[in-house]
């Protein structure tokens, strides 16, 4: 069965393979690291976590950009009431967030790129944009005239005629539904950072950022967008028109958007007090895999309920699985080998791929495997299992942790995990490679703290722990 994925911009399922060269080409909003990011944040992040392993499991190569959004008006306004610069403040909460994705087990897209990296050719686009009619200046400040594109309101289905003449918007938020012409870029205002640049001092607004990095890194036309349902409109609406203005070319051909996280039933908000970060999770004794798992569990175009009680069960879930795994490895079956058993593993690895290849059905995916552990957990019972049968069974539970990566424990608090190591060696790797040693020096020496010492050898980094 092909992977089939929902197109929010062609209101469908559709059948789903890379324009070329077997590699998925995507881009996925990344956070504005203003504060840490709270587990609705996580529930997107999750989603596209789970999409990555399934592309891959698919046979397909990545090539998934990620930004990070550095500036903004929150981040501004935090930084500023912090006395801190605006490089300080986020990259305490650039590097919060790395940990969170680690402790949840995300994997590290190929480009993770913050957009003041970019602000120059951010300022090129704009620049491209002005030569093409698609925006006019006031104070300082250039607007996109979204009168200019006539595709507007395709992705979010809105029918913006009649809405779209002039107003201007200055926010980086603004309502649903609401059209008006959006800030490219945003003058200096007293005590703001601004960059100097070829259009003038300023600084880039948020949708134009994601449209100059997917890009920049991916070519003209993605195969995969994907966010949080809440960015549909205006910012990827926004993203559309800016990019297919610059190229002529569809931006992206697939878009995919993961529901809201619901807290026991009601809207996440401070207010309410139901509003949690990753931490907040953590510091009341849950595992990170059984967030992991409840965040998954539910397919990502149905809003989850998140609630501790979920989340025990999501701790039990797991226990059930370890169990199994537990007894395929050590209980002693009979010589020989079930045929029955042969085909019953067969048909829940199948089922376990369809499901997942059906617009990432996860709820399904799992059902299939508790169906086998029930099944199988019977015949060790009554003896039917063979010990013929054992490495097919754990081939398959190998096979559902490639994509849910729930079945090895964290490790104990204070104790990096082998993963955790592992990724951040490959970023020193790739720090060095990209002369960033002042970075890969930093890691040395964060990993010497938590007791790894590193060896360059000919054949590559080696590890161990003191
Ligand atoms: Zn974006």
């Amino acid at each position: 069965m092909p992977l089939r994925l929902y197109n929010t911009l062609s209101q469908q399922v559709e059948d789903f393979s890379p324009a070329r060269d077997n590699t998925v080409r995507m881009y996925t909003c990344g956070p504005t690291v203003y504060h840490y990011a709270h587990i609705g944040n996580f529930r997107t992040f999750t989603f596209v976590d789970i999409l990555r392993k399934t592309l891959r499991a698919n046979g397909f190569q990545l090539d998934h950009v990620m930004n990070i959004t550095d500036v903004d008006d929150k981040i501004i306004r935090n930084a500023a009431a912090e006395h801190k610069d605006l490089k300080d403040y986020t990259a305490v909460y650039t590097q919060a967030f790395l940990d969170d994705c680690s402790a949840l087990r995300l994997e590290r897209p190929e480009h993770l790129v913050p957009a003041t990296e970019h602000i120059d050719d951010m300022a090129d686009a704009i620049a491209r944009l002005t030569a093409g009619d698609h925006t006019y200046s006031s104070d300082g400040s250039v607007y996109f005239r979204i009168g200019t594109f006539p595709g507007y309101g395709k992705l979010s289905h809105n029918d913006f005629s009649g809405n779209i003449a002039g107003a201007r918007v200055d926010l980086d938020e603004y309502e649903k539904a609401d059209a008006r012409d959006f800030a490219l870029w945003k003058a200096p205002k007293e005590g703001e950072k601004y960059w100097e640049t070829a259009i003038g001092p300023g600084r880039p607004g948020w949708h134009i950022e994601c449209s100059v990095m997917a890009i920049k890194y991916l070519g003209e036309t993605l195969d995969i967008h994907a966010g949080g349902i809440d960015l549909v409109f205006p910012h990827h609406e926004n993203e559309i028109a800016q990019s297919e203005s610059l190229t002529g070319k569809p931006f992206s051909r697939f878009w995919l958007h993961a529901e809201f996280l619901m807290v026991e039933g009601q809207k996440m908000s401070k207010s309410l007090g139901n509003y949690f970060t990753l931490r907040d999770v953590l510091e009341k004794g849950h595992a990170p895999e059984a967030i992991r798992y409840l965040l998954a569990s539910v397919p990502y175009r149905k809003s989850l309920n998140f609630t501790f009680d979920g989340l025990k069960s999501a701790a039990t879930a797991i226990d059930r699985l370890r169990n199994f795994k537990l007894r395929l490895e050590t209980d002693r079956f009979p010589e020989g080998s079930n045929d029955q058993l042969i085909a019953r593993t067969r048909a829940a690895e199948q089922a376990f791929a369809a499901s997942l290849n059906d617009d990432l059905n996860t709820a399904e995916a799992l059902a299939a495997v508790f169906e086998y552990v029930r099944d199988v957990n019977t015949a060790m019972d009554s003896g039917e299992f063979r010990s013929g049968n054992g490495a097919a069974a754990l081939a398959f539970l190998e096979r559902f942790d490639s994509i849910f990566d729930v079945l090895k424990p964290t490790a104990q608090a204070g104790q990096l995990s082998d993963a955790a190591v592992e990724a951040l060696v490959k970023e020193r790797d790739a720090a060095k490679k990209a002369k960033n040693f002042a970075r890969a020096d930093q890691i040395r020496k964060e990993l010497l703290d938590q007791g790894i010492v590193l060896e360059d050898t000919k054949s590559g980094v080696r590890w161990k722990r003191k």
